[in-house]
């Protein structure tokens, strides 16, 4: 019998009182994968995040990981269970030093943080080395991000979920953390990653999801999607 999805969105509702931010979603991501979530504002990709890592409960569907109910599971647990966020807008502790913050991502362990995680998270952003002594707040945007990665990676996740590290940085600093990601899916991190800058993502990702008010509306390779024309005109800027 073959193995199930290690994430897997069955029909999942949404809602936020009256509006109802996903309409029943399906969406699988299998152990190894880099899967992108695509879409415009306001297309219930944070929504999405924030419902596999237990912050919002589905008001119908569920959340599977490898194989069992996840929905209605509280936050930290879901992190004991190997699921970390890097989420949106970073949300680094901006009084805390880098190293502080890293030890925060680590707070599901008993003993702490891990020599082996740190010296995994400095060996994979030397920046945050030269800094862990520097308040997180005056970190630039793209090294606030690399934080916000490794912040998460200290929880040893087996699935990371990636909310838009491309915001508000420049390209090259965007191409860097690309990289980047693509190194810790290679050590053998799955990630599910929501972004708007799409050519980035699909170069990344092996499969795609596009999302439209709150439902699936294309589920390819990306290798299909990056030469698709929807996308293309809609998120690639090639109209
Ligand atoms: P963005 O890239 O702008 O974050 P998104 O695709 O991540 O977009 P979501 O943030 O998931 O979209 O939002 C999906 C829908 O839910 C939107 O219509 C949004 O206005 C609504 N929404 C999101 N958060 C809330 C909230 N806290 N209260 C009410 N509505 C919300």
């Amino acid at each position: 019998e073959s193995e199930p999805p290690l994430l897997e969105l069955d029909r999942l509702e949404v809602s936020y009182g009256a509006i109802r931010a996903l309409r029943g979603i399906s969406v699988a991501v299998r152990r190894g994968e880099v899967v992108a979530l695509l879409g415009a504002n306001g297309a219930g990709k944070t929504t999405t995040l924030r419902t596999v890592s237990g912050l919002l409960k589905p008001r119908s569907g569920g959340v599977l990981f490898r194989g069992e109910r996840i929905d209605g599971v509280p936050a930290h647990h879901v992190v004991a269970l190997g699921i970390a966020h890097a989420p949106e807008g970073r949300r680094v502790f901006p009084v805390m030093s880098v190293l502080e913050n890293l030890r925060m991502g680590a707070y599901r362990f008993r003993g702490g943080a891990r020599r082996e995680d740190l010296d995994r998270v400095f060996g994979l952003f030397p920046r945050l080395a030269e800094r862990r002594t520097q308040l997180a707040g005056t970190l630039s945007g793209g090294e606030q991000q690399m934080l916000a990665i490794g912040r998460a990676l200290m929880a040893r996740p087996e699935l990371l979920l990636l909310d838009e590290p491309s915001m508000g940085l420049a390209p090259m600093v965007v191409r860097q953390i690309f990289e980047i990601v693509r190194e810790i899916n290679q050590q053998g991190t799955t990630v599910l990653l929501v972004e708007q800058n799409a050519a980035q993502a699909l170069r990344l990702a092996t499969r795609g999801y596009v999302l439209e008010t709150g439902a699936v509306v294309m589920e390819e390779t990306a290798e299909v999607l990056l030469r698709d024309d929807r996308v293309r005109a809609a998120y690639l800027g090639e109209g």
